[in-house]
């Protein structure tokens, strides 16, 4: 038998409706702070990821799927989103648009990794990017939108790090500082830890390896050696927070695994999940769009991972999405059966969620799968009724019964107590 690749997943019903759900909170509270959508293609040139992500980063030195395509140029396979969004901007003139152009995504992105819990080869992102604005606001702004979705969920439990990065310029002078703390203890780093040590020793404060983050909590913080204008930015991006009552913790260790971020940077952990399975991550880039070829326009985006949001979510959100909130119109006898679909017809179009029993099924069957798949209500087509034009409905939550006209079905749905509540009084 032929199966899937090591590390992808078929994504079925009924937790597709979950994944469906998710994206439509992400549609409607990112597109109320005015985000549109963009999306780009799922395989880029290699080059694009090697000069943003950096080809220090361990997605570009061994995350990446890279192949030569037919005529034997280097392409990949998105490992992640902001790079291509930031190519799409200078490709399509997207500064002649007035600024700032906020952009959110969802897709799929790839990435070569060891298979463990929360980490797949193939897992889907929602990230929200804002462009052109290089205020501590937009910042601000940014985690509001994010702190939103989370809040929409049913999320109360999230956590949000956030460190500053400084610039650029500040960071030669903190990766000297690193390598200068830790090069004594070189001997007890994990192998890529000590390749990190020559080349980039910032990303030793990212290591997932026990020893290595024992040893980098002896590393100086950025924050110590970051310059003024960075400082005062973060400082006014928590001002925003707290004055927004958003809760956070400052963790001055956090650095994020791609090279183009500066100053502001952020993720956002669960408790469930624990602090080496990040729900998102994210933070300011102003000078990628500048090194990708294009204008210096400064960014500041995040990228939630999907896959681990949707494993979390909150009882309440996925109890409610779960809810089967149809009614299950069951037929009775020949005649109910020849004009069962015609009916629901009807009522659909009325706006009646309807799920017909198609198989041939007793009503006794019926009304036990109504009750096993949790149906909001049924409605019974039998001789009778199908002589007298009505239908027979039954409030699965409530437990009443009565015979209504068939036409009467629509107002009948509308009255009904949405099917949150039935959770909440199986509760009580
Ligand atoms: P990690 O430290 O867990 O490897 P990362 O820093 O590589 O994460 P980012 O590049 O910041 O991840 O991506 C943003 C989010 O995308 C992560 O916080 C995570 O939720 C999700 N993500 C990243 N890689 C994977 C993966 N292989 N499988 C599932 N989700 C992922
Ligand atoms: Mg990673």
């Amino acid at each position: 038998m032929i199966q899937r690749p090591r590390g992808t997943r078929d994504l079925l019903p009924p937790d597709t409706r979950l994944w469906q759900a998710v994206e439509g909170v992400a549609r409607d509270v990112f597109g109320s702070f005015g985000g549109e959508e963009i999306r780009t293609p799922v395989f880029e040139p290699t080059e694009l990821f090697v000069r943003s992500v950096g080809d220090s980063s361990d997605i570009v030195n061994k995350e990446m799927y890279t192949f030569p395509d037919r005529k034997g140029r280097s392409l990949s396979l998105r490992p992640e989103m902001t790079a291509g969004v930031a190519r799409a901007w200078i490709e399509n003139h997207l500064g002649d648009q007035s600024q700032p152009l906020r952009l959110y995504y969802i897709g799929p992105m790839f990435r070569y990794e060891r298979m463990q819990h929360g980490r797949y080869r193939q897992f889907s992102q929602i990230g929200l990017e804002i462009i052109g604005a290089d205020t501590p606001i937009a910042d601000a702004e940014l985690l509001a939108s994010m702190h939103e979705f989370f809040l929409r969920l049913g999320f109360t439990d999230l956590e949000i790090h956030l460190n500053n990065l400084g610039d650029p310029e500040d960071r030669a002078r903190y990766q000297a500082a690193i390598r200068e703390a830790l090069e004594p203890r070189r001997a007890e780093l994990c192998s890529d830890c000590q390749r990190r040590l020559d080349e980039n020793p910032l990303r030793i404060l990212d290591c997932k390896v026990p020893a290595c983050q024992v040893i980098a909590a002896g590393a100086p913080a950025m924050d110590e050696l970051a310059g003024e204008a960075s400082r005062r930015h973060v400082a006014e991006v928590e001002a925003q927070l707290q004055l927004l009552a958003i809760p956070y913790v400052r963790n001055r260790r956090l650095v994020r695994g791609l090279d183009y971020y500066l100053r502001t940077v952020f993720e956002v952990v669960s408790p469930q999940l624990g602090t080496n399975t990040v729900l998102c991550g994210g933070g300011r880039y102003d000078r990628l769009i500048a090194d990708l070829g294009g204008p210096a326009v400064p960014g500041v985006g995040f990228a939630i991972g999907e896959d681990r949001l949707v494993e979390v979510l909150p009882a309440r959100f996925r109890d409610a999405v779960l809810a089967r909130s149809a009614v299950y119109v069951v037929p009775i006898g020949d005649a109910a059966r020849a004009r069962v679909l015609e009916l629901a017809r009807g009522w659909l179009r009325s706006g009646v969620p309807v799920e017909l029993e198609i198989t041939g099924r007793s009503l006794k069957s019926a009304l036990k799968r109504a009750d096993r798949e949790g149906f909001r209500a049924v409605a019974m087509l039998g001789e009778d009724e199908m002589r007298g034009g009505t239908v027979t409905v039954r409030d699965l939550a409530g437990g009443s019964q009565s015979a209504i006209a068939t036409a009467d079905v629509p107002a009948w749905w509308r009255a009904l107590p949405p099917a949150g509540e039935r959770a909440g009084r199986a509760e009580s």
